[in-house]
């Protein structure tokens, strides 16, 4: 991978922790210059800083919650700091919950596809004028998108909302040369998920790997290899997709 993102500007949404830590890390090991956001602060977000100091290129960690417009518009407006491009848009933060639907509130609702839908309609709008021919954006969807899941139908319309919004942006922005799609991962075992070794869990990771076809959870890696794909010119006849990451379910 390295070389293949070589001087490209990119902003990685949710990018200190679990997948877009790994998104984060590795556009940056193929040499792109990473604004990465996260809301939260603690030690992973100075450990990662730390990290990406000793990567060749240009990074910026930057606070800003992808709900709120003024926080979105900061965010853009560090990015093209310096009149840069923005070569690519990558939005991966996204919030999930289990709730019964007879007992979902509109609050959590709002959380759920504030965060994962209307976020990217924020993110794409304020930066479309940082854009130009060879932008890619790359939105984390879900396999649950397609599937569907119990107890998270919030979670499931907002990224199934991801992919009809990242095909008609595929549309409407072709003649502009940026290609748009989405990255749908299926169970990726981050960090924070593994650190549960409970009984309990571990008996459910056994019964629900029968149905992955590789029969194993994915890395954060094979996410950001996904993105790094979408983001280089290697796919540069590829707009309007959905890629499924999910080790064949
Ligand atoms: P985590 O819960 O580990 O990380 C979520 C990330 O989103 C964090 O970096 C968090 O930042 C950030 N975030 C949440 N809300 C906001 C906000 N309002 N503003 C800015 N950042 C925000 O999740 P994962 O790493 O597991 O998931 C990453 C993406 O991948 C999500 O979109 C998720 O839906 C998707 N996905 C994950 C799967 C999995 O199995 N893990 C499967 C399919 C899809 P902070 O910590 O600073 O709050």
């Amino acid at each position: 991978m390295i070389g293949q993102l070589a001087g490209k500007n990119v902003i990685v949404t949710g990018g200190a922790r679990g997948i877009g830590r790994g998104i984060t890390l590795g556009l940056a090991a193929a040499g792109a210059n990473v604004v990465a956001c996260y809301r939260t602060e603690g030690e992973h977000v100075e450990a990662l800083a730390h990290q990406l100091k000793e990567t060749p290129g240009s990074h910026r960690l930057i606070r800003a919650d992808v709900t709120d417009v003024e926080d979105v518009e900061r965010l853009v407006d560090e990015a093209g700091s310096g009149h840069r491009t923005l070569h690519g848009l990558v939005h991966n933060a996204g919030v999930i919950s289990p709730v019964r639907f007879a007992e979902l509130t509109p609050q959590e609702w709002h959380r759920v596809v504030d965060t994962t839908l209307t976020a990217a309609y924020l993110l794409v709008n304020k930066a479309l004028p940082l854009m130009t021919a060879g932008t890619s954006v790359v939105a984390i969807g879900s396999r649950a998108a397609t599937v569907g899941i119990p107890l998270r139908a919030h979670y499931t319309a907002a990224k199934a909302g991801l992919v009809g919004l990242m095909r008609s942006l595929a549309k409407e922005l072709s003649p502009q040369g940026i290609r748009v799609n989405v990255v749908a991962p299926g169970t990726i075992e981050t960090e924070e998920a593994a650190r549960d070794s409970s009984a309990e869990r571990l008996a459910y990771v056994e019964r629900h790997r029968q149905i992955i076809a590789l029969r194993r959870y994915g890395r954060p890696e094979e996410v950001a290899d996904a993105v790094a794909f979408l983001l280089s010119d290697q796919s540069s006849y590829i707009t309007g997709e959905t890629l499924h990451v999910d080790g064949g379910i």
